[in-house]
């Protein structure tokens, strides 16, 4: 099968390697219909963390090629969505929704789903089957419940946003425009975007955004406690993971609020006075996808909801090389490679 590998930091080539064999009787095979190239996987191709020949990508919808003799929820044939942590979902820690933490789960970004076929352990909890053989235009979507829209949800529900609430979103990269889209579907009754690109501004406000704020930092923070009558957001989604946007989003937060933070971080150190005089709620970390992806494969399917929106860059598997530079260079938000 032809797979993705980072040889080295902006060295990203397909290649030929062996195709993927059941290893456990819990595993299944899939034959990916689309893969993506997610935010994460730059901060390897960019040498902010190490790499050497490493498979990549962790987000995946495809067609179950081959079962273990112990599945039994999915069959040969289905179209599935997972996410990037497989995890049997029976556990205590499955069972009270946080499958990112399962005690058997395993990442998939160390077996790497950008590729023709993908092994993907404990089928039965990982994976969802959608209702039947998705229109092809469902798939874009389809994909973006394995990851970013399920993360975004995930912030948006760790952040509170529901009904009488505004929520504030740092970030505008696929995450962060989900986040929007969650908090809309959430019944969050405004909506302050930060954002300073005019493409990405568009697509807040068609998934809910009722403000923009282009100013960052305390400058960003000055501009929703005016919006806010002083008193700062309910709710706050933090999907950047740096020291400035973590900042940002707890001082946006009103006292008593909540925030929910997904960016995956790099050098964050949240000084203790200030979180201390803060007094607000802080809840994050990897998403636990797989509690969500019933019920965004079900909005998907009935087409309330258009995630797939945040891909702006479509390219065959073979040329992901150039999807992984075109969102290093900032031309693409997001990539779909397809197969
Ligand atoms: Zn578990």
């Amino acid at each position: 099968m032809r797979q993705v590998v980072m040889h080295a930091p902006g060295d990203v080539r397909v290649e030929d390697r062996e195709d993927p064999r059941i290893i456990e009787p819990t595993d299944a095979i899939i034959r990916l219909s689309a893969t993506c190239i997610c935010g994460s996987d730059l901060w390897p191709y960019r040498g902010a963390e190490p790499v050497d020949h490493q498979v990549m990508g962790h987000e995946y919808v495809g067609v179950v090629e081959e079962i273990g003799s112990d599945v039994r929820t999915v069959k040969v044939g289905d179209f599935v969505v997972g996410s990037f942590w497989a995890s049997d979902n029976t556990c205590e820690i499955c069972r009270a929704g946080y499958q990112a933490y399962c005690t058997h789960r395993v990442l998939m970004g160390t077996l790497g789903t950008q590729s023709e076929l993908a092994r993907i352990p404990l089928a039965d909890g990982t994976l969802v089957a959608t209702p039947g053989m998705p229109e092809p235009d469902l798939i874009p979507s389809l994909m973006a419940a394995s990851d970013v829209l399920g993360t975004g949800w995930f912030a948006a529900v760790a952040a509170q946003a529901g009904p009488g609430k505004t929520v504030a979103v740092v970030g505008d990269g696929a995450v962060g425009l989900l986040g929007i889209l969650a908090a809309q579907q959430l019944g969050a009754e405004r909506i302050i975007a930060f954002s300073r690109h005019a493409d990405r501004q568009a697509l807040a406000r068609e998934f809910g955004a009722t403000d923009i704020v282009e100013e960052r930092g305390d400058a960003g923070v000055a501009r929703v406690k005016e919006l806010t009558d002083g008193l700062g957001a309910h709710s706050v989604i933090e999907a950047v993971g740096t020291q400035e946007a973590m900042m940002q989003a707890i001082h946006s937060a009103r006292p008593g609020g909540h925030v929910g933070f997904v960016g995956v971080s790099h050098d964050v150190a949240i000084p203790g006075d200030e979180l201390f005089m803060a007094g607000v709620h802080l809840h994050g970390g990897p998403a636990p996808v797989r509690q969500y992806l019933p019920e965004l494969i079900q909005l998907i399917w009935d087409r309330k909801i258009e995630p797939g929106k945040v891909f702006d860059l479509t390219l065959p598997l073979e040329r992901a090389a150039e999807g992984y530079r075109a969102m290093d260079e900032r031309t693409a938000t997001k990539v779909l490679l397809t197969l």
